[in-house]
């Protein structure tokens, strides 16, 4: 049987970015920029006011203080001024409003004081005060991006600000869920014998929700053979990766290894040799002109479906998407010992918390792949190796 680390290099070497794509910005965060990204606009694009007060022509504060201006008119965030500041006025400026042509400098309202509807100010202001000058923030034709950046949502912000609607990225993959097992009913409805709740359906819905997959085709399906091979064959062809949950197993009806060969498929792994997770399934749909199709199909039971969400179901988004790995390593002293079976590399769910000499990894009780409530306090997962039985307590 396959190692874990063999299936995950299968999917390193097997699963090619997707074809770079036009995508609206809003549409692209956390994706590879595929383009270069050169200013297009000075941002901000005129001259203006960092501050809520007045503009003044800084030639006014001539010989001693305090000096009276008069003030002409106010002007607001999005105005348009359309006179000219006058020697010896002032113009009631705010935030973010243009500044009046002739003007220069900007006081603070608070730093100001009023006399018979004129202001008075008492210092000098330097020259420039509280402007702020027209491409101060990003000037035209400044390198903003290189292609291969990863775009963050301040980055996003960034392109926005200089007016740019769309970019080209390795966009995310278009994803399909489908629960099987005829004894999944949905939350809500009553429940008859011999049924269960679906409950891995809006698990994995919203573990990829937190990787940022948002619009996802999801929906449930019973083990009649016919009616999920038509439905797999549907959503073949509406999206990039296929997330099936259950019916890969040995069972008279996991249907799902074999209605893939029939489709076309080529299997790239069945069954890897570890605990949970073990028989989980890989297949590609090749096609000559288009990416290729990807299922992968996770095991049904509660636990066994989150640990080959994290361990495979990420690798293959990341691969899709061009992405370093999403999963983070680190060192931690376990906080009581372990004791396992050898045999299968086991991933146990552990509870870690940050401590004085570090992080400690708790063990949160015994595991097992069907009980879904033995995972409640899990937020992070360690791997033991097939030959040890035992972690002493304060191991790393
Ligand atoms: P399977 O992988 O289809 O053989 O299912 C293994 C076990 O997981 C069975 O006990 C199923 O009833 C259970 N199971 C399968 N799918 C789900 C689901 N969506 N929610 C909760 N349990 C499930
Ligand atoms: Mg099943």
């Amino acid at each position: 049987m396959l190692k874990l680390r063999e299936a995950l290099k299968l999917i390193r070497d097997l699963v090619n970015p997707l074809a770079p794509k036009e995508v609206p910005i809003v549409d692209a965060n956390g994706c590879r920029l595929m383009q270069e990204v050169v200013a297009e606009i000075d941002t901000p694009p005129f001259d203006n006011s960092a501050m809520d007060g007045f503009a003044f022509r800084h030639a006014d504060f001539s010989g001693e203080g305090p000096w009276t201006f008069q003030v002409m008119d106010i002007i607001a965030a999005g105005d348009r001024p359309a006179t000219k500041l006058l020697p010896g006025n002032t113009v009631k400026i705010m935030t973010g409003a243009p500044i009046i042509d002739g003007s220069d400098t900007v006081i603070k309202i608070e730093s100001v004081s009023f006399q018979d509807g004129n202001v008075i100010v008492k210092d000098k202001p330097p020259l420039g005060m509280n402007v702020r000058p027209r491409g101060e923030d990003i000037s035209k034709g400044a390198n903003l991006f290189s292609k291969g950046d990863i775009l963050s949502a301040v980055d996003l912000g960034l392109l926005a600000s200089t007016g740019m609607r769309k970019v080209k990225v390795v966009p995310r993959p278009s994803l399909s869920l489908i629960a099987t097992g005829s004894e999944l009913i949905q939350p809500g409805n009553p429940l008859e014998f011999g049924q269960i709740y679906d409950s891995n359906r809006i698990t994995i819905q919203n573990l990829l929700k937190n990787n940022g997959f948002y619009n996802i085709s999801s929906t449930t399906a019973s083990d009649d053979y016919t009616t999920l091979k038509k439905m797999i064959e549907k959503q073949l062809s509406d999206h990039d990766l296929i997330i099936t949950i259950g019916g890969v197993s040995m069972g008279d009806f996991d249907h799902v290894p074999l209605l893939v060969k029939e489709l076309g498929g080529e299997v790239v792994f069945h069954k890897v040799f570890m605990k949970p997770g073990k028989p989980i399934f890989l297949a590609e749909f090749t096609s000559n002109s288009l990416n290729s199709k990807w299922l992968v199909g996770l095991p049904g039971n509660p636990v066994s479906a989150i640990v080959s969400y994290h361990t495979f179901v990420k690798k293959i988004l990341t691969e899709l998407m061009d992405l370093p790995p999403s999963i983070i390593t680190s060192k931690a002293i376990l906080a009581e010992e372990i004791i396992v079976k050898s045999g299968r590399l086991k991933i146990i769910g552990v509870k870690v918390t940050e401590e004085k000499d570090g992080l400690k990894a708790y063990p949160i009780g015994r595991q097992s792949s069907g009980r879904l409530s033995s995972m409640k306090d899990a937020n992070a997962f360690i791997q033991i190796e097939p030959d040890i039985e035992q972690l002493p307590a304060n191991s790393k």
